[in-house]
């Protein structure tokens, strides 16, 4: 028996809550282990000892009821089994949760022997599968077929999570290469001792040892994993074209109407005229350069309707065209549906015509910088774990290059929670493509943004997303043709796009970088590198270390009391708020009334000063040296990082010329925030003209789509939507003179009712959810479940969570947000159940049919006050006038057309919906008036909650006959 694991033990517990000040444990499961050989199988309920009432949500999720813990031992019986493990190791999921309860009660018995240590698998697991982005235990089981959901109970996740270790062990060994950079780079940070890497050592046979006594069938589960982790076996299918590739109007027309044809291939296809208008309409505005907006409802078939005249166009025309989607999900979801659909329908050789994914530089991650900054010493232990995990993601994105890349926008979110410093990390290692050497860099063949960059070059169609439109890489032009999908986002993107920020953080990092010449040594070494003759250069790099560091310490004394004057200037505003953002205009050097404000501007004046300088003398060096001419690798990685040090240095620039000298149409700000301290911040008031500029006066046509634009016949609120898309600015010659606003594909008229209901109370009031659920219960109960509730705070969601827990266990099921990453498919599979989640979880849920015929809205959608959206509604009622109903009200009336669409998804659904809001009894009746006409067609009734719930269920059959 090999004894290289020492003593450990699997652990998990439940608990009443997350707080280990308050909360206590009720139940606790391990497996003790004396290197391989189990010791002990423990599991115990833990009766809590003071009156912690067991929240409903805690019984939903792990089945222990109150009545069971009646009877279980109390914690003072059960610690001498837990205390057993002082000195081992001990493995859990997510650790920190199982240490904050567990660790006090070891420290009472410490005899200054070995203690216990908490090992957590979440680390070694992110490590040894970079590329997966959800880490939660759960994702593994479900995975790899260990068992569908998380059991949350002590003991069965104890054993389900040395199942997964086991499985995980065994892949990584079998497959050497990733094996040993795994362990060369432990070694590397000195982490040989670490214990978690001693489990993934041992041998195929310890860990078949191990397997046998938790009665695991190893090989079973293996091939299971292995299965998963290879993905299906790609069919290629042998398609035949039968389509004509030309681009015209006819064309289109006669494809899309060979319904029989297409469902050989696509069996849910139906022949839509809507579709057709729209993918004419599309054809048209490509055809003759001009720009369009085009509102296609649910149910259009909008993806297909743009993306064949698309490729039509793409294909006879020559010309590339860039689908921009508002979210990654649509992005991903038209690479895997809608693409492979377009080529089954089609028949076209995906070999020839090429639809290829492209993201922004930023989102990808430079091995280059990475290997620059990978050799610190005295790095903490969660510095070293960030490092071997983006060594593991560069190792992987090496050997990865045909399938998928691990960019940044695949990195588990948990990684940036837990461990300190990684986002920053993260940040400091993502790709600037002002800095990229491109073809010179050492790293080029296995980087995924030059990879990326190569196949969209030569791709027909391109899936990008609205960021990367505004800050296109410059190794090729922008496509001239642009579909804008989900443009009802564009707003928000473009502001950020144009938004300048400068906060403490990055301030800090860059007066770091600058007193300790981090990215200007590497200037230094090119001075070296370059000089004609020995000791040339000294003189220089001489001057420059001199001066530089100088304005490092000058830039201490104007940075550091900066922090204290935000500080104090917003505590003093009556609405502060120490958990979220503070804003207020930014203080000018004229408001000399105050001395903190006129302390504050000089300050900041100071700073900009100083950035300035440091610009002035640098500048010269980054011009001066040809990246062309440069051949030694030395010297590329030394440019590389130079230019990224002044990439940054632009960037703070930037935002303090902004907040300095002010700009016409922009909006300036400083913020403030208890854990992220000072930011100044400057956005454009008028986005539209920020469209115009940016994206419709460079391309020859831009068709902007959407579900929710505006008014379904776009005749109320619609110039509130042109203007945000820079379709004002447009001369008639480049524009339709309308938008297209495609008719609704289904009666909501008649299949869908909505209320809305004032008679509750205040949101914050603590009467708010019992007056506004008790009813809704009612009618959930008449319904037999199908019910989707969502809720605008995290308070309410779980308040309200609580409540229907206590109102439906046992009765109907319930689907919570948070209970896993299936939650959605097994309400859909229930079609008896009630779903709940925060409001943005119910965005993109798509659930036909009649297993979801109810939704509960919380209150009408808000508006964001922030001081830009404030001068921006200023400057339309200026500029267009009626701002309320074109802009204010159109906005929150489209906010709660997405929520709305979560209600009918095909022609036969019906439902009913309820909004509840205390507010609309002071609006006046104009108000409520263009509301309801913004909001068409659904058409919104008012009434008392009670009277909404009765007509709905009177709307609603108990089970409503499916045509
Ligand atoms: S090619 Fe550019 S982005 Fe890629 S590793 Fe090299 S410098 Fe970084």
């Amino acid at each position: 028996m090999s004894n290289k694991l020492q003593k450990w033990a699997v652990l998990d517990i439940e608990t009443t809550g997350l707080d280990p000040d308050y909360d206590e444990l009720i139940d606790i499961g391990f497996l003790q282990f004396e290197g391989t050989r189990l010791l002990k199988t423990y599991s115990s309920l833990v009766r809590p000892s003071s009156d912690i009432p067991l929240p409903h949500f805690i019984q939903k999720l792990t089945s222990i009821t109150p009545k069971m813990l009646e009877g279980a031992p109390q914690f003072s019986v059960v610690a001498p089994e837990l205390l057993e493990l002082y000195g081992s190791h001990i493995l859990a999921h997510n650790s920190t949760f199982e240490k904050g309860f567990l660790e006090p009660h070891f420290k009472k018995i410490d005899d200054g022997t070995q203690r216990e240590s908490f090992e957590d698998s979440l680390f070694i697991l992110s490590l040894m599968f970079p590329e997966k982005s959800n880490l939660g235990l759960e994702r593994f089981l479900s995975d790899w077929g260990v068992r569908k959901k998380e059991v949350h109970r002590g003991l069965e996740d104890s054993i389900d999570l040395l199942k997964v270790m086991l499985i995980a062990g065994e892949l990584v060994s079998l497959d050497s290469e990733k094996r040993q950079t795994l362990i060369s780079l432990f070694l590397k940070y000195e982490m040989d001792n670490y214990w978690p890497l001693n489990f993934l050592t041992i041998t195929t046979e310890e860990r078949l040892e191990i397997a046998n006594q938790i009665n695991f069938e190893f090989q079973d589960g293996l091939q299971k994993a292995r299965q998963f982790e290879m993905g299906p076996i790609e069919q290629k299918e042998d398609l035949i074209p039968w389509i004509k590739t030309e681009f015209s109007g006819e064309n289109i027309k006669s494809i899309l109407r060979e319904e029989s044809k297409i469902k050989e291939a696509l069996p849910y296809y139906s022949y839509r005229k809507l579709q057709e208008d729209l993918a004419v309409r599309l054809g048209q505005s490509f055809k003759n350069n001009i720009h369009s907006i085009i509102q296609a409802p649910t149910g259009t078939g909008k993806t297909l309707g743009y993306l064949l005249p698309a490729t039509l166009f793409a294909i006879s025309e020559k010309e590339q065209v860039l689908v921009s989607t508002g979210t990654k999900t649509l992005q991903n979801q038209i690479l895997s549906k809608d693409v492979p659909d377009l080529f089954k329908l089609t028949g076209l050789d995906r070999e020839k015509i090429k639809i290829k994914k492209l993201i922004g530089s930023k989102n990808h991650l430079c091995e280059l910088l990475f290997r620059e900054e990978s050799n610190k010493i005295n790095l903490s232990f969660e510095e070293k774990i960030t490092e071997i995990y983006f060594g593991m993601v560069f190792f992987q994105n090496s050997r990865k290059l045909s399938n998928e890349p691990v960019t940044r926008q695949e990195i588990p979110y948990v990684l940036k929670k837990k461990l300190q410093g990684f986002e920053k990390r993260e940040g400091q290692i993502a790709v600037d493509f002002r800095s990229c050497t491109g073809m010179k860099c050492p790293f080029k063949n296995e980087c995924s943004y030059i990879e990326g960059i190569r196949q969209a070059r030569d791709a027909n169609v391109i899936i990008g997303n609205h960021s990367l439109m505004y800050s296109w890489i410059k190794s090729f032009p922008r496509p001239g043709y642009i579909i804008v999908d989900e443009a009802h986002k564009l707003e928000k993107e473009t502001t950020e796009a144009f938004s300048f920020e400068a906060g403490q953080s990055g301030l800090e990092t860059f007066q770091k970088n600058l007193k300790n010449l981090s990215g200007i040594g590497s200037l230094f070494y090119l001075l070296a590198s370059k000089e004609k003759s020995v000791g040339e250069s000294t003189p220089k790099i001489n001057f420059l270390r001199e001066k530089l560091t100088r304005q490092a310490d000058l830039r201490l004394g104007a940075l550091n009391p900066i922090s204290g004057l935000f500080e104090e200037y917003f505590k003093r505003m009556p609405r502060y708020t120490a958990i979220f953002w503070n804003e207020a205009p930014l203080i000018k050097l004229n408001e000399k009334n105050d001395p903190i404000v006129i302390s504050m501007a000089q300050k900041i004046f100071e700073v900009f000063r100083i950035l300035l300088e440091v610009k002035s003398i640098l500048a010269p060096y980054s011009e001066s040296f040809n990246i062309y001419e440069l051949i030694e690798e030395n010297e590329i990685k030394a440019i590389t990082k130079f230019n990224t040090f002044m990439g940054g240095l632009d960037d703070l620039l930037t935002a303090f010329d902004y907040a300095v000298n002010p700009k016409e149409y922009y909006t300036n700000s400083m913020k403030y925030h208890e854990e992220f301290g000072y930011l100044i911040s400057s956005s454009p008031i008028n986005v539209g003209k920020m469209v115009f500029e940016g994206l419709l006066s460079k391309s020859q046509s831009v068709v902007f789509t959407s579900a929710t634009l505006g008014s379904f016949k776009g005749n109320s609120g619609p110039k509130g939507i042109e203007w945000a898309l820079g379709y004002t600015y447009l001369t008639p010659e480049k524009r339709f003179k309308n938008g297209l606003y495609l008719d609704p594909i289904y009666d909501y008229e008649k299949n869908a009712k909505i209320f809305l209901c004032d008679d509750v109370p205040n949101l914050y009031d603590s009467n708010f959810l019992p007056k506004a659920l008790n009813p809704v219960f009612k009618l959930i109960r008449k319904l037999s479940g199908r019910s989707l509730l969502l809720f605008s705070a995290k308070e309410r969601f779980e308040a309200a969570r609580e409540m229907l827990i206590k109102e439906f266990e046992g009765e109907i099921p319930l689907f919570i947000q948070g209970m896993g990453s299936g939650v959605v498919e097994e309400f859909k599979k229930s079609s008896n159940g009630i779903l709940l989640g925060l409001e943005s979880f119910g965005e993109g849920i798509d659930i036909p049919g009649d297993d979801l015929v109810f939704v509960f809205i919380d209150k009408i959608p808000d508006l964001r006050m922030d001081l830009v959206i404030q001068d921006r509604r200023d400057f339309f009622e200026r500029t267009f006038g009626n701002e309320f109903t074109d802009y204010y009200l159109a906005q929150r009336a489209n906010s709660l057309h997405q929520k709305l669409g979560r209600l009918l998804r095909t022609a036969n659904d019906r439902g009913g919906a309820i909004i509840v809001d205390s507010r609309i009894k002071t609006w006046k009746g104009k108000t409520l008036e263009k509301f309801f006409g913004l909001m068409k067609p659904y058409v919104l009734e008012r009434g008392s909650i009670n009277n909404a719930c009765q007509e709905i269920s009177d709307f609603i059959p108990p089970t409503f006959p499916k045509n």
